[in-house]
């Protein structure tokens, strides 16, 4: 059993996305050829805002979105304390001061409340000026961008969504990569829409700020003339061949596999309801790309012991994450190195994700839900 079964997906879509690579084999234009355009209106279509502008990976769209605001040395950036190392390599790669914010512990985005207090701590310090929050689509529900624009607005800052795992998810009817002031995904292979290789996209309705990042992706470029350097940039593209297979894969993306690894989260639910887990919480109207199934184990219960049995029934098991990131080694002598995030630290030692994705069967996710009932029973 795959952890993620991309062969499978491939097994589906092969006739497909071998024809669309091909086609750009024998057209020769690796670079920026037209299926990069191609892609990007279909997803700014779908996504529904006016811009999406592709580029290499997930961690290059946040790093280029944020260059594109133009911020001050003193400007600083709030991102969750519990996410992928990304969110926060970002922001502190460029220089900027990054404050770790504690997690709500059922939906494991970022905790409203605890945001607006880390605000109010950095303006009180007089030492810093708040401007951009990193909100993390986390395993792929939408933060509660209701509450984040809020404060935002409140205290004048951004909003930088990293939807790169809840891409395809959406809040009532609005999706996700629609809600930050600029967003950002990842077409990492095993993300919801994934590639194979790195990609990403950036997405935002500001068309001063789209043509600086589509400037910044290609050297600095001027609008006009390639050769024509007017900005410190980056080299940061989506390759064509990457762009043909995501315009293979999208069509089944948004039609069949969004609602199937829906069906199956709702299975895991079902199957692991009232065996001592703390499952995924969805909030009303809310829905999740399920980028992973994550619970939480009881207190008394060893993770070790649990993955060890799932392993020895063939059934792979990830832990993200294990680390919060103010604790990661990355930060340390840095201003995100003080934060205070006990439910991230509880979390981490806690969660454990399971096998999800479209093309995994039902008895699979049966097998997977009576092994783990057997071992936390074992384990108490
Ligand atoms: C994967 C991921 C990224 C980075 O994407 P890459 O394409 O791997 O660079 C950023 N943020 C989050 C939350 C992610 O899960």
């Amino acid at each position: 059993m795959e952890f993620r079964d991309l062969k499978r997906q491939y097994d589906v879509l092969k006739e497909e996305i071998d024809k669309n690579i091909s086609k750009v084999i024998n057209s020769s234009n690796f670079i920026s050829g037209r299926e990069i355009k191609q892609l990007e209106e279909t997803l700014a279509g779908y996504v529904g805002v006016d811009h999406c502008i592709s580029c290499a990976n997930g961690t290059d769209a946040l790093t280029v979105s944020l260059m594109a605001w133009g911020l001050n040395k003193n400007d600083a950036v709030f991102v969750p304390d519990f996410t992928f190392f990304s969110s926060g390599e970002s922001p502190v790669s460029l220089g900027f001061p990054t404050f770790f914010v504690d997690v709500d512990r059922r939906s494991y985005n970022i905790d409203p409340n605890a945001l607006e207090k880390v605000i109010q701590r950095v303006i009180g310090s007089g030492k810093y000026n708040p401007r951009v929050v990193i909100a993390v689509d986390l395993f792929g529900q939408p933060a509660d961008y209701e509450r984040i624009r809020k404060i935002c607005n409140k205290y004048n800052m951004y909003i930088l969504e990293d939807g790169a795992q809840g891409f395809g998810g959406k809040i009532r009817e609005k999706r996700v990569c629609s809600f930050g002031d600029i967003s950002t995904t990842s077409f990492f292979p095993a993300k919801p829409l994934g590639c194979y290789g790195d990609g990403g996209a950036i997405f935002t309705n500001n068309s001063d700020w789209a043509s600086l990042i589509r400037s910044i992706c290609i050297h600095g470029k001027n609008a006009e003339d390639k050769y024509d350097n007017i900005r410190i940039g980056m080299n940061s593209r989506l390759d064509t061949i990457q762009a043909a297979i995501l315009n293979a894969k999208f069509g089944h993306f948004k039609d069949y596999e969004i609602d199937q690894v829906n069906k199956i989260a709702d299975l895991y639910s079902k199957l692991l309801d009232n065996c001592g887990l703390t499952l995924p919480f969805i909030k009303e109207g809310v829905s999740s790309s399920w980028a992973q199934y994550t619970v939480q184990l009881p207190e008394k219960v060893d993770r070790n012991d649990v993955q060890e049995y799932m392993k020895q029934n063939g059934i792979p098991t990830m832990i993200y994450y294990k680390k919060p990131m103010h604790m990661q080694g990355a930060f340390k002598g840095t201003v995100s190195e003080d934060a205070d995030c006990p439910i991230t630290e509880t979390l981490c030692g806690r969660v454990l994700s399971l096998p999800i994705h479209p093309y995994i069967e039902r008895k699979d996710v049966e097998f997977i839900c009576r092994k783990l009932k057997e071992s936390i029973e074992e384990s108490r």
